[in-house]
């Protein structure tokens, strides 16, 4: 298969004309052919097209190739499967220490919201509650949000995700800025 692909990156020697007829080298240097053709064998016994560039034998120039070929590829074969093993054992174990935090992680995330939302928690209330926080938000114009009164996470208290442990908040900031905005005109009216 190899063989093949040499021979065909090599048929733009075709062009030559040159094929089996003799053409010494200046000449097929003027006529800037790739090959020429003396019809006298090499130092290796070929005979064949030598390169007008190097002056080296067609056919040699292909052994070489192709041996040289076969070694690189025995040689990155060897060199990948001396390896392979060690780096794939590495890649998987990094894989699996990876993926167990990050599952750890979800689970305890999860364990954490399901012991804090009873069976008997309120959801439509909940919902309501939500709606409502979106509803003031488009009515004053500041972000409204559902607060836990009693956080869910917290290192010394743990809250519930109830009805009753929910409350509707302007969002600080807003409020700051509003509160500003407010006493400043209330200042110009009463001035
Ligand atoms: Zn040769």
């Amino acid at each position: 298969m190899s063989e093949n692909k040499f021979v065909k990156q090599d048929s733009a020697v075709d062009r030559d004309h040159a094929e089996f007829t003799v053409i010494i080298r200046s000449v097929a240097r003027q006529m800037r052919f790739v090959h020429y053709f003396t019809g006298k064998e090499c130092s290796r016994g070929h005979i064949a097209k030598r390169f007008v560039k190097s002056g080296q034998c067609e056919e040699c120039k292909r052994n070489w190739r192709v041996n040289n070929l076969t070694s690189y590829k025995t040689s990155h074969r060897k060199y990948r499967e001396t390896n392979r093993t060690p780096e794939l054992k590495r890649k998987k174990l990094w894989r699996q220490n990876n993926l167990a935090k990050g599952a750890a992680y979800s689970a305890k995330r999860r364990t954490r919201k399901q012991n804090a939302t009873p069976n008997w928690s309120e959801e439509q209330l909940i919902h309501q509650l939500f709606s409502a926080a979106n509803y003031l938000t488009r009515l004053t114009g500041i972000q409204w949000d559902v607060d836990h009164i009693i956080p869910i996470k917290h290192e010394n208290v743990c809250g519930l995700h109830v009805y009753q442990n929910l409350q509707l908040l302007p969002r600080l900031d807003n409020l700051i800025k509003w509160c500003k905005f407010e006493s400043s005109e209330h200042s110009t009216v009463f001035d």
